[in-house]
């Protein structure tokens, strides 16, 4: 199979669709980002790389974070992490609040932003007495599953989140009323929104998403992360609730485990094969990049390559 080609014939059938969605504008640091912007990468388990596009571009990851500090909870907290978060599709936007009172402050799943900041919180208590806190234990392990030092957050971004942080502020107190949060709602925020504000490019996404393609071991190096039952679970996760209320959709169409940020990244897997990355700022109305969705679909089509 010739990815090479495979890239480029889908950078080619994706250009009409960059001026059809709309960039994240819910903080000014990510409204002027340019929407024309498109970039793929591919990492094979052997190491082998494929790239077209805009996909040394660095941008913030956002919710793609959540994969990496699900990892860090569910190693450190194994299944009684699940008595605080869920595990089951929400069928509602990423930010909603609805659901979360009338479940009693227990976010349905580790991907939604109530569910991520259950999991900031567990880990700000598990690393609480460590010389790094637990947003840098988050950093450092995204640079281990990298093998990338260099990479690291952006301070605006992280300023304007702060800034305009009114729902998941609200998130984080409805779910301190209900018992759920350990830490002082402050830090547990500033906490997930430096997450959020990791900048990574394609090339260094799907690299650092390997781990997931290969029983939680990074292929390359043969360093564990987590056990094979633990990547079993979050690739599970990723195709059930790694697009929000457009899981659905996205499963059906890429057939991959997936998770999206509204910085406009999606990562997806082929466990045993690869890690995909794709980068498209704009985004459709689940807030999933728009280009980067019909790319991975796209990609499995023509290669024939899914889980199913
Ligand atoms: N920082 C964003 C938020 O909390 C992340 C959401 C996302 O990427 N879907 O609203």
């Amino acid at each position: 199979m010739n990815i090479d080609a495979v890239l480029k014939d889908i950078y080619t059938q994706v250009q009409p669709l960059l001026a059809q969605g709309k960039v994240a504008d819910y903080i000014p640091a990510l409204a002027n980002i340019d929407a024309s912007t498109f970039g793929m990468a591919v990492t094979l388990n052997t190491g082998e790389f494929f790239g077209v596009g805009d996909y040394q571009n660095a941008f913030s990851i956002q919710s793609i974070s959540k994969v990496f500090s699900f990892t860090l909870a569910l190693r450190a907290y194994r299944q009684d992490l699940y008595q605080r978060v869920g595990r089951e599709p929400s069928g509602d936007p990423f930010n909603s609040l609805v659901q979360l009172e009338y479940e009693a402050g227990i976010p349905r799943n580790p991907f939604i932003n109530a569910g991520a900041i259950v999991v900031c919180d567990s880990l700000i208590t598990h690393y609480a007495n460590n010389q790094l806190n637990a947003f840098e234990q988050t950093l450092s392990f995204i640079r281990a599953c990298c093998h990338d030092d260099s990479i690291n957050f952006d301070q605006s971004v992280f300023e304007s989140e702060m800034q305009y942080g009114y729902l998941n502020i609200a998130l984080a107190n409805l779910m301190k009323s209900f018992n759920n949060l350990d830490n002082d709602v402050d830090q547990v925020i500033k906490n997930y929104f430096q997450q959020c504000a990791v900048e990574m490019n394609c090339q260094q996404l799907s690299r650092a998403m390997l781990y997931l393609a290969d029983h939680g071991s990074d292929p390359i190096t043969g360093r564990e992360f987590i056990n094979g039952s633990q990547a079993k679970r979050i690739n599970s996760l990723m195709l059930t609730c790694g697009h929000y209320d457009a899981s659905g959709d996205f499963a059906f169409r890429v057939g991959l485990p997936g998770k999206s940020g509204v910085g406009g990244g999606i990562v997806a897997v082929i466990p045993g094969k690869m890690a995909i990355a794709v980068y498209s700022p704009a985004l459709n109305k689940s807030g999933n990049s728009l280009a980067g969705t019909k790319a991975l679909e796209l990609f499995t089509t023509m290669t024939g390559l899914s889980i199913f």
